[in-house]
Order: structure tokens, then C-alpha cells, then sequence
């Protein structure tokens, strides 16, 4: 059959799920165009995406590309998972934004690579320009000053979650935020996903599920929900046990924002060293596309304080009094820089439990896989503990549904 009789197909059957017809663009995953075809022809598979943070969100856009119908599901309010932007309205009604997750991100990989560029055509991504370095608390002087443009750092635009928020309008995507995926349940006679929420309400049934989260199976999911993990680990062994040796670093940041600039800070970003209580502090007003109305900045505690910090407090959900002391402890030490910080109008930390995965279980296949039951587990976690890793999962995650559906 000639492709152009393949796409008219695909068009007709398209027009009947009221979705439009997208080619994959430039970068994005693309099936071979015999794989493509096929896998269009049938648009009839359902996928649950859990988690829409940068690798399920990926996932979902590829998979919804090739004509799957997707449908996200997250416990947070919006997109973006460690990307997120955390919206405050102050006292006075004024709105302050702030990306307290990943800063910004850098590319190495070729695939990853196209994908940015075609966000940054979107105008979705975009450098920031600016000049890094770090600051030794020993000496109190900035050292290794890097000049801007000497390694990318990318931004999203207006705010880190931009790609997540562009794919939950995609066509074939279909989102459900606050509402945590409860129990994943295989029902072998059907060979299909059945999904309940924490509360047991039924939230569909699916011909495969990705799961972006290694909580699926970890004993964190009790700790914070106080219920047993949604994938029974009997139902995947192997994965189960790959999921086990997940470990991960907590971080506290901590936002900022000033009426007056910090002008004795010479760069935008910087790394904090000999310091036991921070790592990094960002200037998130000074980022492309940013409100300019005050400077506000985020810093981030070392793995070292946040563990001392749960260790004594547990892992339950911090209370204020907790996210109050911490805030008053990380503004010390970046007061105690001599870099005559003055006083913020406005402070508040975040606990991230889970910031960066220590191992990565999937180095070589970049996300775990059960065929047989078309389940698939993404995440930075896989690969590497940033974006790209991320990016790179979720994208091999939908390859091997789509695989799969175009085999059917
Ligand atoms: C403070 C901090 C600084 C960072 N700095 C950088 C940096 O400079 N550069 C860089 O590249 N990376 C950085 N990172 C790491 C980067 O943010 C992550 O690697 C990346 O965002 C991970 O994406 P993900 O999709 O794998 O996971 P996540 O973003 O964690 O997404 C998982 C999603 O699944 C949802 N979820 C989990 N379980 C369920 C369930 N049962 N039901 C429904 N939803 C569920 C969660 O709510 C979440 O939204 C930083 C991270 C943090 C926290």
C-alpha cells in the first residue's frame, strides 16, 4: 500500500477521534514511516501516562504524535513535575513566580538536541544568557567566573514548565491533574491497565500504562500517602526490583524576592563552595521572559542539610514551623556571605524529598520495559539525574509502546 493511501486512512480514521492529523515534527520522535503508518492505522490504543513531569510529558507527546490516545495523570495542581513553577500572591495581590525546581538545563545528546530546537522555534525554550560562577565561603570571593554563552543553559519560557503545559494542549492528550494514580491492576483476561485513584474511584482502563515515577513501587509512596504502592510488585518482578535500588537526594530551596537588586552579586547563577548548608543560588528574575518588577532568587540547600533536616523533622509533608526554621537557617548563610544581602519582602522554602536520583538503574536501555504487559517506568532516574536524562527516558518509553502497537 502506498503511503499516500496510508495517510488517507489514517486521516479518515483520525477525523473520526476528533483529533487532527500531525505529522511528528522535525526532532520529535518519529517512527519509520512503514511503522508510522501502521501504528496510525490504529489509533485504537489507550495509554495512562503517570506523572507529568518532563519525562511523561515527553512520552505522552510522542505517543499522542503517532495517533495514541494519551491520558496524563498527576497529583499536582499543574505540569511540570521537578520543572514546575510555583505561583505567590503576596499580601498586596502582587504575584511572584519562581522556578523552585531544576533552574535551567543543558544538552549533550543529538535526539535531545532536536527536540530543544524545536521548542526553542515554538519559542517554548530559549538560552540564558548570563555569566556563572562560584562563590567559596572560605575566601568570601567569586572564582571560576564563566562567561556567558560558554556552556547553553536552557530556560523555558515564561517559566520552566512550558514544555509539560504545551503537550497537556496537544491533540490526543488528555490530562487529570490532582488526581494520584492509587493502584495499577492488570486484568490478564482483558490483557488491559485498570486505574483507581487513592479513593478507589475507577479512572479508566488502558491497553498500556507508563509510569514516570519510581514511587510506583517504593516504599516513599506509604510514607507520603500512607498506602500501599499502585503496582503490586508480583505484577513485575524484574522491574520491581530494578525500582528498588532507586535511591535519591533531598534538597530544600528556598525563594526569594527583593525590592533591589543584588548588585554586589557579579553573576546570575552560582555555586556555593565550602558551605555545609547551600549549593546553588539562581537570580530566576534575571531569566529571558521574566517578570522585571522585583529580583527574586532561589537557592538550594546541600543533600547534606536536607538529610539532616529529615532525619530529625521525618519524611511526612513539612509543616510551616519546619518550612519557616528552614527558611530563617539557608537566608544565614547566604547573609553570612558578606555580599550585603538585605532583608526579603517576601521568603518561603520547598522541601523536594526526591531531588536528584543518586543512581541511574537503566543506564543502557533508558527505561525499564515489560512487554508482555506493556508497562513501561521513565524518568531521569534511568538514565541521568537531570532533564536530558529525563527527556531521553520518556522518549524511549513511547518507542517501545509504539513498537508494540505497530506489531499488533
Ligand atoms: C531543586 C532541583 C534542582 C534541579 N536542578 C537541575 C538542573 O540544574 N539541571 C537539570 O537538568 N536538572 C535539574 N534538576 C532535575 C530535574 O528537575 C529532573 O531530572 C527532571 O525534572 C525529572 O523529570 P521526571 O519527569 O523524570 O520526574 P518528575 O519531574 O519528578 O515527574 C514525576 C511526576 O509524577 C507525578 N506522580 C508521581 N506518582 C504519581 C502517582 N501515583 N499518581 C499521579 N502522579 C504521580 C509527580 O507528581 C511528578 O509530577 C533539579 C531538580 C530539583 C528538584
Amino acid at each position: 500500500m502506498s503511503v499516500k493511501l496510508d495517510l488517507h486512512l489514517i486521516q479518515s480514521v483520525y477525523s473520526n477521534h476528533s483529533t487532527s492529523l500531525q505529522q511528528p515534527p522535525k526532532g520529535v520522535l518519529r517512527l519509520r514511516k512503514s511503522k508510522y503508518s501502521a501504528a496510525m492505522k490504529r489509533v485504537v490504543a489507550k495509554v495512562a501516562v503517570v506523572g507529568c513531569g518532563i519525562s511523561g510529558s515527553i512520552c505522552a507527546s510522542s505517543l499522542a504524535r503517532n495517533g495514541v490516545s494519551v491520558t496524563v495523570f498527576d497529583s499536582g495542581r499543574g505540569p511540570g513535575g521537578r520543572m514546575s513553577q510555583r505561583r505567590e500572591v503576596i499580601e498586596d495581590g502582587k504575584e511572584l513566580l519562581f522556578d523552585h525546581g531544576a533552574p535551567y538545563f543543558v544538552v549533550r545528546n543529538s535526539e535531545v538536541m532536536g527536540l530543544v530546537q524545536e521548542w526553542e522555534a515554538r519559542a517554548l525554550v530559549t538560552e540564558w544568557k548570563e555569566d556563572f560562577g562560584s562563590f567559596d565561603c572560605g575566601t568570601k570571593k567569586f572564582v571560576d567566573i564563566e562567561k556567558d554563552g560558554v556552556s547553553k543553559k536552557y530556560v523555558g519560557l515564561p517559566g520552566m514548565n512550558s514544555m509539560c503545559k504545551a503537550v497537556c494542549r496537544e491533540n490526543g492528550v488528555e490530562t487529570k491533574f490532582g488526581t494520584t494514580v492509587g493502584k495499577l491492576d492488570w486484568l490478564e483476561d482483558k490483557k488491559s491497565w485498570h486505574l483507581t485513584d487513592l479513593d478507589g474511584q475507577v479512572l479508566g482502563q488502558f491497553d498500556g500504562v507508563v509510569a514516570s515515577d519510581k514511587n510506583v513501587v517504593s516504599s516513599r509512596f506509604t510514607s507520603t500517602t500512607g498506602r500501599t504502592p499502585p503496582l503490586d510488585m508480583t505484577l513485575a518482578p524484574e522491574l520491581a526490583l530494578k525500582l528498588q535500588e532507586v535511591s535519591a537526594a533531598p534538597c530544600f530551596v528556598l525563594m526569594l524576592a527583593f525590592a533591589e537588586s543584588l548588585s554586589s552579586i557579579p553573576v546570575k547563577g552560582f555555586s556555593f563552595k565550602n558551605s555545609e548548608v547551600l549549593s546553588r543560588a539562581f537570580c530566576d528574575s534575571s531569566k529571558p521572559g521574566r517578570s522585571a518588577t522585583c529580583e527574586c532568587w532561589v537557592l538550594h540547600s546541600t543533600a547534606e542539610y536536607a538529610r539532616r533536616v529529615i532525619a530529625q523533622y521525618g519524611l511526612q509533608k513539612p509543616s510551616t514551623f519546619l518550612l519557616s526554621k528552614v527558611a530563617e537557617e539557608l537566608l544565614k548563610e547566604f547573609q553570612s556571605t558578606d555580599l550585603n544581602i538585605p532583608h526579603p519582602f517576601f521568603m518561603k522554602a520547598h522541601r523536594w524529598g526526591s531531588a536528584f536520583p543518586v543512581t541511574a538503574i537503566a543506564k543502557e536501555d533508558k527505561c525499564l520495559w515489560d512487554g508482555s504487559k506493556r508497562l513501561a517506568v521513565c524518568g531521569d532516574f534511568c538514565v541521568s539525574p537531570d532533564v536530558e536524562g529525563a527527556v531521553l527516558s520518556g522518549m524511549t518509553a513511547a518507542k517501545k509502546l509504539l513498537d508494540i502497537f505497530s506489531c499488533l
